[in-house]
């Protein structure tokens, strides 16, 4: 159970990041300015993707052709180079086995004249053999071989040839150009021809060991440039020359093509690994074949360069499109945030909202001033409200005061309803109220419950004597002594002239005449101040006291009988109406 909350933070962190990943991707959609420069960006990008396609094909289907007519043309013209090449190289051999002076001092050598003969004769052929190698640098060595293959003079590298060729070369009938023979140190070549004198008679063979490097500028080729090179391939597939480059190819994965065959220009892998392009087409004279081969990367580097060129035009042209998307989507956003601003400022209660206008004349600039215009209305009727508001309120609290006077009032006459005027006791209404109210409750619940009726002795003649006013003083001045010596429960009414009715509930017949008696005491024992009197007037009250028996109207004659009995036993007494009643 420890484990538990360890287990959940584990999990809550393992999810982290891919709500993160979540959010991140999601991101970029949710803001406008994003979505304006991804839709710009992704337009711009796969339209120069589109460009960039369709140009690199094109422009490759075109290298292509080029290749396809270049390639052979190439080859035509080096085989043709090295036909004339190898005619004039035949044809200086002639040339030279024909000169006078070579027929003539090749007599004299051949010839049993004397030693000195021939020993100028030597001289003199060697000096223009000499002569001729001088002008010509791709020979190594001219030779004069007489017919048995044996060397009668040499000019040039004492380079030595096999016997077995020697003797085939001095079998020579006529000017010829040989095959490529391995020497130490490299190749040649033997450009040979016959000395025949102007009698036919033979007097040997005149030989060019020409330089195995001779041939190679004559395979070089202006139109194939650095990048292309021409190989001269023997039967076997060995390389013999090449037009450029150091290391020389020791096979060639292209099909050596049949003679006359069509030539043909094939993309392949090099035995280096490299990728190529390459055609072939066979030499008659040797029965070599001449290849011509680029690197493919070379041979279509304008295809990488127009890559190059347009990615880098498309890519100047995404960013200034998509710079001009997120100026535009700034513009479109700045005004939106502010209206949203002042949208979220009113909701918050806020009503003094202006949006400052933009500078531009379109539909933004509409809404602004409308949301301004609704901003400003809602001002003004805010205010209006504010003010109505007000209004209500003052009025009703000028109602709420007006109810509570009227309810002060309604209270007052309410009191005076039931008040008596003089003696501020309660009247007779209420007595006679109050009393019908308390004889049913002491019905219901049984509980006892008096009245006693006041009645003062001898008013009139305190009138007569004293004056009326003097006799409204000692009403009020009896009220307030009865009133002294009553509970808070009891009732005490003017039931009419100077007369008084008390209502005392929770009272027994004993607890009457204990009221009633501590009543007409306090009276009596009271002093009354009378205005144009001398001495304090006193005065005593007649008491007469029932309690409820069950019937309303009896209970009320019971206390009345017995004031009357009391006035009747002297005045200032107490009666209380016994059971039954008298
Ligand atoms: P008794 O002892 O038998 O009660 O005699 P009494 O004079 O008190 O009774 P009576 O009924 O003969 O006279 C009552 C007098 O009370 C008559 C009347 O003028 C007077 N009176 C009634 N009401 C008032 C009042 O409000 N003010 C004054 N000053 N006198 C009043
Ligand atoms: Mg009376
Ligand atoms: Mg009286």
């Amino acid at each position: 159970m420890a484990d538990a909350p360890e287990q959940a933070s584990t999990s809550a962190v393992n999810t982290e990041p891919w709500s993160r990943v979540r959010a991140v991707l999601r991101a970029p959609l949710r803001s406008l300015p994003s979505r304006i420069i991804l839709s710009v960006f992704g337009a711009a990008l796969v339209t120069s993707l589109a460009v960039t396609l369709v140009s690199t094909s094109s422009i490759e289907s075109f290298l292509r052709r080029k290749i396809d007519q270049k390639f052979p043309a190439t080859l035509s013209s080096a085989s043709e180079r090295l036909d004339l090449w190898y005619a004039q190289r035949r044809l200086d051999i002639e040339t030279f086995a024909r000169s006078t002076t070579v027929i003539e001092n090749a007599a004299h050598m051949n010839l049993a004249e004397g030693a000195l003969k021939r020993g100028r004769a030597t001289e003199t052929l060697g000096q223009y053999l000499d002569y001729v190698l001088e002008r010509f640098p791709q020979y190594e060595a001219l030779l004069l071989l007489d017919d048995q293959g044996a060397e009668v003079l040499r000019v040039g590298t004492d380079l030595q040839l096999p016997p077995g060729l020697l003797l085939g070369m001095s079998q020579v009938a006529a000017s010829s150009l040989g095959g490529v023979h391995p020497v130490p140190g490299g190749r040649v070549q033997v450009a040979s021809s016959p000395i025949v004198d102007s009698g036919g008679r033979r007097l040997g063979s005149l030989h060019a060991l020409i330089h195995g490097q001779a041939i190679v500028p004559v395979l070089y080729d202006d139109q194939m440039g650095e990048a292309g090179v021409i190989y001269i391939v023997d039967r076997s597939g060995r390389t013999l020359f090449q037009s450029s480059g150091s290391a020389p190819r020791a096979d060639f994965p292209l099909a050596l093509p049949a003679p006359g065959a069509e030539t043909l220009v094939e993309d392949y892998t090099s035995s280096s690994g490299d990728h190529v392009v390459g055609s072939a087409v066979r030499f008659a004279r040797f029965g070599w074949t001449l290849v011509v081969e680029e690197s493919y990367d070379e041979a279509f580097a304008p295809v990488v360069a127009v890559i190059r060129r347009i990615l880098g035009i498309n890519l100047g042209i995404v960013m200034l499109f998509g710079l001009a998307a997120y100026q535009f989507a700034r513009s479109i956003v700045r005004p939106i945030k502010a209206l949203s601003e002042g949208a979220r400022r009113i909701a918050d209660g806020e009503t003094d909202v202006v949006i400052p206008l933009p500078s531009s004349q379109d539909e933004i600039e509409v809404l602004i001033r409308v949301f301004n215009e609704m901003s400003q209305r809602l001002r003004k009727n805010q205010g209006e409200l504010e003010r109505s508001r007000m209004e209500i309120q003052r009025a009703n609290g000028q109602l709420v005061s007006q109810n509570e006077e009227l309810q002060r009032v309604n209270e007052v006459l309410e009191q005076l309803s039931i008040t008596d005027g003089l003696t501020k006791l309660h009247n007779h209404r209420f007595f006679q109220d109050h009393l019908v109210r308390e004889m049913r409750r002491a019905r219901r619940t049984g509980e006892p419950l008096a009245l006693i009726l006041i009645d003062i002795d001898d008013f009139k003649t305190l009138n007569d004597r004293h004056g009326h006013a003097a006799g409204d003083t000692v009403l009020r001045e009896v009220a307030v002594e009865m009133n002294s010596v009553l509970r808070e429960m009891d009732v005490l009414a003017r039931y009419g002239g100077e007369e008084f009715a008390l209502v005392a509930s929770q009272t027994d017949l004993d607890g009457a005449l204990a009221l009633s008696e501590k009543i007409r005491l306090a009276v009596c024992e009271a002093r009354f101040e009378l205005d144009g009197v001398d001495e304090p007037a006193t005065v005593t009250v007649s008491v007469g006291a029932a309690v409820f028996r069950g019937d309303e109207k009896e209970l009320f004659r019971d206390a009345d009988r017995a004031l009357y009995a009391a006035k009747s036993q002297g005045k200032d007494c107490v009666v209380v109406a016994e059971e039954p009643s008298v």
